[in-house]
């Protein structure tokens, strides 16, 4: 059976050496399986391109694909999905935080039968507002998704042949990888593993790219925003109708309302205010989705291939330019 590894890489120079010697060191023993690792080069400035070159020159079964500049985690793993020949696929990240000694334990559940294996997190190492907002996203999210997607999983895990042809297929932009291939469907396992530290460097996803993720979560897998805001208006408009009837009943009887008011008014007005806003923000999240898969662009463009990641797949349309010289320099440069 043939094994592709798909791995997004954005300046992980440090980590490659170590995550090149635990890949080798856990699936060589696989003896009746071809595997092939894939890495996405989205768009690094370090020496991520270089050690990953040598890499290939010394393994034929690494190879790379480069894309044009840094679009992302989400784009990087769509454009592993897209170019995978494999009968089976694992996705992971590469800092180390997703062991690859648990490949096999997935391998296994695919022989025994599951198109899906999710990789969940036994335990988290990460500490202070980071892990806060991860266990806070978690615990939202389960609520507010119209979808139940588990908790405690990131892109880690092993995706059968059949279910990549399917999200191969999604078109959105905006995407939610976990849950996505939690909507997919197929018959759906689970491995636990514990989630160790980024081996090395900073994270890669800065605290506005994971916000704005997690927000694509919702908003791609939740119709619940829209809900609240309607029933918070139903509530408004009914608590105002019943006031302004006790006001006018209080008028017609000669009781007298309010010598002054300037308080409550103001009060009232502010929330009430405050409140337009937020729902005209929660209302523009949408439109902004719906005007990013109006425009159609490409999820991403590939400016290069090392090795033999397969070709004539669905992107090939798009990556008319080749690049091949420098990968360091900057997009601009390019
Ligand atoms: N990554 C990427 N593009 C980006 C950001 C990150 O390909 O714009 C890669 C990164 O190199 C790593 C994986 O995605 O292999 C996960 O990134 P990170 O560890 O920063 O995310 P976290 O673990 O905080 O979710
Ligand atoms: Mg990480």
């Amino acid at each position: 059976m043939n094994l592709d590894i798909v791995i997004p890489i954005y300046n992980e120079q440090e980590n490659l050496p170590e995550l090149y010697r635990r890949l080798k060191r856990a699936c060589e023993p696989l003896y009746d399986v071809a595997w092939r690792v894939i890495y996405v080069n989205d768009g690094s400035r370090d020496d991520s391109m270089r050690t990953m070159l040598d890499q290939c020159r010394e393994d034929p079964r690494f190879t790379i694909i480069s894309l044009s500049r840094n679009f992302g985690h989400q784009a990087a793993i769509s454009a592993g999905l897209a170019h995978v020949t494999g009968d089976a696929v694992v996705l992971m990240d590469g800092d180390l935080q997703d062991p690859p000694e648990v490949i096999p334990e997935l391998l296994k559940r695919w022989q025994e039968g599951d198109h899906v294996v999710r990789a969940e997190r036994r335990s988290r190492k990460e500490r202070g507002l980071r892990r806060l907002g991860f266990d806070l996203f978690h615990r939202g999210f389960q609520w507010i998704s119209d979808f139940p997607i588990p908790a405690q999983a990131g892109i880690f895990g092993l995706l059968d042949r059949r279910v990549v042809g399917e999200l191969n297929r999604f078109a959105e932009k905006n995407r939610f990888f976990p849950g996505l291939r939690s909507w997919v469907g197929f018959r759906q396992g689970v491995v636990s593993y514990d989630r160790e530290e980024r081996s090395a460097g900073e994270p890669k996803q800065s605290l506005k790219r994971l916000i704005k993720y997690a927000l694509d979560a919702v908003f791609s897998f939740s119709y619940k925003p829209l809900k609240l805001m309607t029933a918070a208006g139903a509530v408004i408009s009914a608590a105002g109708f019943i006031l302004a009837c006790v006001f006018v009943v209080r008028r017609l009887l000669g009781i007298e309302i309010a010598q002054t008011g300037f308080t409550t008014l103001i009060t009232v007005l502010l929330f009430l205010g405050g409140v337009q806003l937020i729902a005209i923000g929660l209302l523009g999240e949408y439109v902004a989705r719906i005007y990013d898969e109006v425009k159609q662009r490409p999820l991403y463009i590939i400016s290069d291939r090392h090795g033999s990641p397969s070709v004539g797949s669905r992107d090939e349309k798009i990556s008319t330019h080749s690049y091949p010289e420098d990968q360091s320099r900057s997009p601009r440069e390019l």
